[in-house]
C-alpha cells in the first residue's frame, strides 16, 4: 500500500498511536518515543498503514530489554551477564534502622549490621561492606597505601574482566606498585627484599587463570612471616575475589564438594596470618553484589573512615540481603542459598527433572533429549572446574526462540545442539521450560508434577 503521489497520506497521530498501545504496560512517554520511531519507519517505507504493526514490534522489543528475571539454562552457576549468584530479596517497604541505633535512640552506623555478622562468620575482629570487590580493593589500597608502595607478585597482576586490572586499580588508589618475583615464581625473599619500602604486601587470587609448570608461590603464612620480620610491619592484604567463607563448608551436610579443593577461603586466609581479606558478595558467597573487607579492626576502621567509603557504601537493600546471607552462614543453613543448592544438587535429581520435562512436552517430546552435560562455577572463579550435570538438548540453534519466552530462557549451543543445563534452572521454573519448549516445538501438554 503506497501513498498516492498527488495526495500524500498524512502520517498517523503519534499520540493516538501511543495511546493505542497502552495495554503493553509501558508508560506513555516511552510509548510516544516508540510511536514516533514507528511512524518514521512507516513513512520512510512509504507505508503509513504499517505504523501500528511496527510500533507493536518495537514495544515487544522494548519490553524484552527491560531488566527482568530470566531462566538461566547455561549451566554457568555465577553467570556474570545474568547477575551472578541468584538471590530472592524481599523488603518490608518501611523505613529501617540503617543508620539509627535503636538501643541508644540516636544516630548509628550502617557498618554495624552485615559487617559485624560477617566478621563473626570468618572469625575476624571487624568487617565492612562496600559495593563490590573491585571497590574493596581500591578502598583498602587508598586507605592503607596512598603515596606508599604495595608489593605484588608479577604472577598476580591480574585482569578480572570488565576493566579491572590490578596495576590500574593500584594507580587509581594513589598507591605505588612494587612488582616482585617473576611471572611463574615468587618467593618470600622477593617480598622480604622490599618489605621495608612498602605499606602493603598484596596477594591477589588468580581467580580466572592458572599458572602451571615450573612455578613457586608464596603462601599467606610466609607473607605473614615477612611482615613479622620487618620493623615497618607492612600489612598483609589478600584479594580473594571469589568469597568462599570457610574451606570446611560447615553449611553443607557433606562438606566441601571435590571441585572446591584448593580454593582459598576467607577464614583460613585470616588464620594463616592475613591482616585483611577482600572478597565479593555475589560469587561463591552466593549473596547480592557487594564487596567485603574483613580482618584487623584498626585497618577495617581506616577503610570505613576513608572518604571513598562514603562513595562505595551499599544501600539498605543490599545490606539487608547480606545480613540474611550472613545469618544463614552463621546458623549453617547457607546450603539452602540458591547458589549452594544449585551447585550441590546431585545429577540423579537433575535427571528426574529432565525426564519429567520431556514427558510433559509429550507429542513433541521426542525432539528433546535428556543429556549428560557439565556445569561450571563461572563468575571468574575456579577455571577449568566442571560439575557433572544433566540437561535437555534440541537439534540446531534454538537459543533465540528460547529468549522469546516469558520469562526469557537462556540456553547455550554446543556442537550444533541447543543445551539447557538444569543445574542452573530453579526447579520452580521447570514449568517455564516446558512452556517454552512446547511453544518452540508446537507440542501440547502440561507439566506433570516432577519428583523432587
Ligand atoms: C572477581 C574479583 C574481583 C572483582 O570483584 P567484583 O565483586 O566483581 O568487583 C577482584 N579481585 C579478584 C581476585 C576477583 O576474583
Amino acid at each position: 500500500m503506497s501513498a498516492d503521489a498527488a495526495e500524500p497520506t498524512r502520517p498517523p497521530s503519534v499520540d493516538r498511536l501511543a495511546r493505542s498501545l497502552a495495554d503493553s504496560g509501558l508508560p506513555h512517554p516511552v510509548l510516544v518515543d516508540l510511536a514516533r520511531v514507528a511512524i518514521g519507519d512507516a513513512m520512510a517505507a512509504d507505508d503509513p498503514g504499517s505504523a501500528h504493526r511496527r510500533a507493536e514490534a518495537l514495544v515487544r522489543d522494548r519490553r524484552r530489554r527491560m531488566l527482568q528475571g530470566v531462566v538461566n539454562g547455561t549451566g554457568v552457576l555465577l553467570h556474570t551477564n545474568l547477575g551472578r549468584a541468584p538471590l530472592a530479596v524481599t523488603t518490608a517497604g518501611r523505613a529501617s534502622n540503617l543508620e539509627f541505633d535503636l538501643g541508644a535512640g540516636k544516630r548509628g552506623s550502617r557498618t554495624v549490621h552485615a559487617g559485624a555478622l560477617f566478621a563473626r562468620a570468618v572469625d575476624a575482629e571487624a568487617a565492612v561492606v562496600v559495593n563490590n570487590c573491585a571497590s574493596a580493593v581500591l578502598l583498602a589500597l587508598a586507605a592503607l597505601a596512598t603515596d606508599e608502595g604495595v608489593a605484588v607478585s608479577r604472577g598476580e597482576l591480574v585482569e578480572i574482566g570488565g576493566g579491572f586490572r590490578v596495576p590500574d586499580v593500584m594507580a587509581q588508589s594513589g598507591a605505588r606498585l612494587v612488582e616482585v618475583g617473576t611471572t611463574n615464581r615468587t618467593r618470600a625473599a622477593d617480598y622480604g627484599d622490599v618489605a621495608d619500602r612498602v605499606a602493603v604486601l598484596l596477594k591477589v587470587h588468580r581467580s580466572n587463570y592458572r599458572i602451571t609448570g615450573f612455578t613457586e608461590d608464596t603462601s599467606v603464612a610466609a607473607l605473614a612471616g615477612v611482615r613479622d620480620a620487618d620493623p615497618g610491619t607492612p600489612a598483609v592484604v589478600v584479594d580473594l575475589g571469589s568469597g568462599l567463607l570457610d574451606a570446611a563448608c560447615p553449611w553443607l551436610p557433606d562438606g566441601p564438594p571435590p571441585w572446591l579443593a584448593d580454593e582459598p577461603a576467607a577464614r583460613q586466609t585470616l588464620d594463616a596470618g592475613a591482616d585483611l581479606v577482600l572478597f565479593s558478595g555475589d560469587k561463591l558467597l552466593g549473596g547480592p553484589q557487594a564487596g567485603i573487607i574483613a580482618g584487623r579492626a584498626d585497618l577495617v576502621q581506616r577503610c570505613a573512615r576513608h572518604p571513598l567509603y562514603r562513595a562505595f557504601r551499599p544501600g539498605g537493600l543490599v545490606l539487608s540481603a547480606l545480613q540474611d546471607v550472613a545469618l544463614s552462614y552463621l546458623d549453617r543453613t547457607a546450603g539452602a542459598l540458591p547458589f549452594w543448592r544449585m551447585a550441590t544438587t546431585g545429577p540423579e535429581a537433575l535427571r528426574r527433572r529432565a525426564e519429567a520435562i520431556v514427558s510433559a512436552i509429550d507429542g513433541a517430546g521426542s525432539a528433546v533429549a535428556v543429556v549428560d552435560c557439565a556445569s561450571v562455577p563461572g563468575g571468574g572463579t575456579l577455571p577449568g572446574v566442571e560439575i557433572p550435570s544433566v540437561g535437555l538438548a534440541l537439534d540446531g540453534d534454538r537459543t533465540a526462540a528460547l529468549r522469546n519466552a516469558e520469562p526469557p530462557v537462556i540456553a547455550r549451543v554446543d556442537a550444533g545442539r541447543t543445551v539447557l543445563d538444569l543445574r542452573t534452572v530453579e526447579p520452580d521454573d521447570d514449568g517455564v521450560v516446558v512452556d517454552a519448549l512446547r511453544t518452540i516445538l508446537g507440542g501440547d501438554a502440561s507439566l506433570a508434577t516432577p519428583e523432587r
